[in-house]
């Protein structure tokens, strides 16, 4: 049985932040890969700041490649439309059926969940992994988790806590990492106002990003 993460968004760009939570959710749970799906059209975000999905994809396989495991998925981005996430699990399940999914987000996106394309077919379909966003608290998210009624809640305290063989196929497991303040809407302002990311990128990310000339 393979177990596989699923990190989805917009990634424009993809930065530290995304990488540090992905390096987290691996020191909780034994994933054996994590797949980082951009989405072709994000269906909740203004698409004017939005660079082309080709461009994103690219980031988010130049930020994987040091990282084994960390696999970059063109499956969003070369189905053009809405990315919705239930359609794209739809997918995955179809092509690895033997796979158990946990789709990782932040808590900040979590939140969100009720506007989400079927949302509750969606948490019966898959794991949940949500890591704390610095400034968005785990307990936040109380009143979703009890309006939404997962299967089981998990807190996750420490590594291999719970067994490969007692994995579940749905619940929601909350993380309280240790992560990084950064977001892509602060990367793309500050390109704009022609102030340096480095250290908020991977450096072959800004390298990208400055050779394109995106997002100034
Ligand atoms: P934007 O500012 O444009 O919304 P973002 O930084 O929030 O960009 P997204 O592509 O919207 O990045 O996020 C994709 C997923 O990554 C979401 O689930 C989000 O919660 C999570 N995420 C983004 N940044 C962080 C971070 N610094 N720490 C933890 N999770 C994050
Ligand atoms: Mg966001």
């Amino acid at each position: 049985m393979t177990l596989t993460g699923l990190f989805g968004g917009t990634f424009n760009p993809i930065h530290r932040g995304h990488l540090r939570a992905a390096e987290e959710v691996r020191k909780y749970l034994p994933l054996d890969r994590i797949l980082f799906i951009p989405s072709y059209i994000p269906p909740h975000k203004d698409q004017k700041e939005v660079v082309s999905a080709w461009h994103r994809l690219r980031m988010v396989e130049i930020a994987c490649k040091p990282h084994a495991g960390f696999i970059a998925s063109d499956l969003e981005v070369k189905n053009p439309g809405p990315s919705y996430s239930i359609v794209t699990l739809k997918r995955l399940k179809k092509l690895y059926p033997q796979d158990l999914f946990f789709f990782i987000v932040g808590s900040d996106a979590f939140l969100e969940i009720e506007t989400w394309k079927d949302y509750a077919r969606l948490i019966q379909e898959c794991s949940f992994v949500i890591v704390k966003r610095p400034g968005w608290a785990l307990e936040q998210l109380n009143k979703v988790i009890e309006k939404i009624k997962p299967e089981r809640v998990v807190e996750m305290i420490k590594k291999a806590e719970i067994k490969t063989e007692n994995y579940t196929r749905t619940g929601l497991y909350l993380i309280d990492i240790d992560g990084l303040n950064i977001s892509s809407s602060e990367i793309r302002r500050r390109l704009q106002a022609g102030l340096p990311v480095d250290g908020l990128v991977p450096p072959g990310v800004e390298e990208y990003i400055l050779k394109n000339h995106l997002y100034y």
